[in-house]
């Protein structure tokens, strides 16, 4: 690895991400990877949780210092997102994107991404790029408020996968990324897996909670969605997409 060198493992975290957060404002080093076999308090975005059991998932976070702006810090996450695209390849397993953060299975959600940032006007101080990704977990282990959303990729591979070689392939594919430092080609692997492009889909607007309907039509430099609402464009920085069928 050229740059995800420093792996920190824990038993139990609250969250990978709150811990990720505290050793990068104390210096941790650029490239800091932090995983734990279990989270308490794992979040989502708008901090809803994240489910994350012992020993049957990958939690973990990413400490990144890149030279960027503040605006740059979404395109991290479909780099992660690519990533992962990448790594389950290599299990022979196809990765559907939807936009922005979540990797799906038969419109379950398989991995949840979630990148926080601390920065000043013009300088990223850090990002942290939390992953969660369902390997190992049964159907029937999900709470049942989740069993209908989340899918688990040894469903999808019709057995168990190994945890250890699953997390080494996801930070081989992250590190050649990053060290190439090319988003032409992160966006070439998004836009390849990516379930949302060219799709109806109704838009849920985070900042307003203002619901959109449109066609999905293209991803913009910086990582936003750009939608077609009844002949008018539209950018979405953030915000909750689900995928109509007409
Ligand atoms: P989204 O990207 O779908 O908005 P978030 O990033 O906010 O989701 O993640 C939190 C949501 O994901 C929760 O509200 C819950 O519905 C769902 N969820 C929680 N844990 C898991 C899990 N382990 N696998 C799949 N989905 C989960």
């Amino acid at each position: 690895m050229k740059v995800l060198d420093k792996i920190i493992y824990k038993n139990v975290v609250d969250s990978t991400n709150d811990l990720a957060k505290k050793i990068a404002r104390y210096g941790a080093a650029n490239g800091t990877v932090i995983i734990a076999e279990e989270q308490t308090g794992g979040k989502g975005r708008l901090d809803r949780k994240f489910f994350s059991p012992r020993d049957k998932g990958l939690w973990f976070s990413i400490i990144l210092r890149p030279n960027c702006l503040p605006n740059d810090a979404p395109k991290f996450t479909l780099m992660a997102a690519a990533a992962i695209a990448c790594a389950m390849e290599r299990f022979n397993l196809r990765a559907e994107i939807k936009w922005p953060n979540d990797i799906m299975y038969d419109g379950r959600k398989l991995v949840g991404i979630l990148t926080e940032m601390s920065a000043e006007v013009e300088r990223v101080n850090f990002i942290v790029v939390g992953i969660g990704i369902n390997v190992n977990v049964e159907r029937n282990e999900f709470p049942e408020n989740i069993r209908d959303v989340a899918a688990s990729l040894s469903e999808m591979n019709g057995g168990n996968l190994n945890r250890a070689e699953f997390f080494y392939a996801v930070l081989e594919e992250f590190d050649r990324l990053f060290a190439q430092n090319d988003f032409g080609e992160v966006f070439k692997i998004w836009r390849k897996y990516n379930i949302t492009l060219g799709r109806n889909i109704n838009v849920v607007e985070a900042d307003s909670g203002e619901i959109f309907t449109g066609k999905a039509i293209d991803i913009a430099e910086d990582g936003a969605l750009i939608v077609d609402i009844g002949g008018e464009v539209k950018t979405f920085y953030a915000g909750d997409v689900s995928i109509r069928t007409k």
